[in-house]
């Protein structure tokens, strides 16, 4: 079955890559919904309770802390620089993906390849003016001051609430992202997800879009996705190696 995608590959004029956290995981990072994953272990704040309460965003920030060594020391695995690799030798165009650990761009996927659709983990924004702050300095203040005593941060130039640039449930989607993901999607003919469950919405349109408008549909995932009826190819795999072969 790997060669048939090889084969696909090599004849494919332009290829789009969906990656969520399963392409992380041989870096270290957990996922959401491995059994054992982040899910089972703590439930992701809400958008809406992130706004309208200081305490969790307190929380928001001390949980953020805690992972945070997970997705800043982690490294590219094989199957990114594999991505990567297709993405310099012309064969992938776009690389959407859910992920938010920066590792597309360490693995040397130009910024401009890589559309972010839950944004990015590695800097913060004001929610209101939305400049960027740097996570060092957020921590540092942070945790300068006891644990009962800490404040969550806000925005040194108009007071607005600062968040991670992630994309949290309930928060709306970027809108610029969806609608080039949108675009590249529809101008693909193979589009292969790697490492998603495929159960977060929208993002899991992408591959029905594509499939619906006539691109070759490859799924590779170690368990079942819900969309594996719709694909052309399901790969039940680790992602790693089973890239690395196609190269
Ligand atoms: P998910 O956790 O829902 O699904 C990941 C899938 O990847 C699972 O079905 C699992 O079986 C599979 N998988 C895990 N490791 C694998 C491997 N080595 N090879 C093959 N398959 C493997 O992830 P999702 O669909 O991306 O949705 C989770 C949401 O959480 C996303 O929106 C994402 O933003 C966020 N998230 C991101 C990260 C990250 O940036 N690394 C990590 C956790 C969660």
């Amino acid at each position: 079955m790997p060669n048939l995608l090889k084969r696909w590959i090599k004849e494919a004029q332009n290829i789009v890559f969906f990656t969520g956290a399963g392409i992380s995981t041989e870096s270290g990072i957990p996922d959401f919904r491995s059994p054992g994953g982040l899910w089972s272990r703590m439930k992701p704040i809400m958008f809406q309770d992130f706004i309208s309460s200081e305490e969790i965003r307190i929380e928001s920030w001390e949980r953020k802390f805690d992972s945070e060594n997970d997705i800043s020391f982690a490294k590219p695995n094989e199957g990114h620089k594999a991505i990567a690799h297709l993405v310099k030798s012309r064969k992938v165009s776009y690389v959407i993906t859910q992920n938010i650990d920066n590792l597309h761009q360490d693995s040397g996927v130009p910024e401009e390849k890589i559309i972010e659709l839950h944004g990015n983990s590695s800097y913060a924004v004001c929610l209101e003016c939305k400049i960027k702050y740097d996570l060092k300095s957020i921590k540092s203040e942070f945790e300068a001051v006891p644990i009962s005593s800490r404040k969550a941060p806000n925005c040194k130039k108009c007071g607005g609430i600062v968040k991670s640039a992630t994309i949290s449930f309930g928060q709306p989607m970027p809108e610029k992202e969806m609608k080039l993901a949108e675009t590249v999607t529809l101008s693909c003919d193979l589009f292969i997800v790697a490492g998603s469950s495929l159960k977060v919405y929208p993002a899991a349109s992408f591959p029905i879009l594509a499939r619906n408008n006539g691109a070759k549909l490859v799924i590779i995932n170690r368990e079942p996705t819900e969309l594996d009826q719709l694909a052309n190819l399901v790969l039940n795999k680790n992602i790693g190696p089973t890239l690395n072969y196609l190269l």
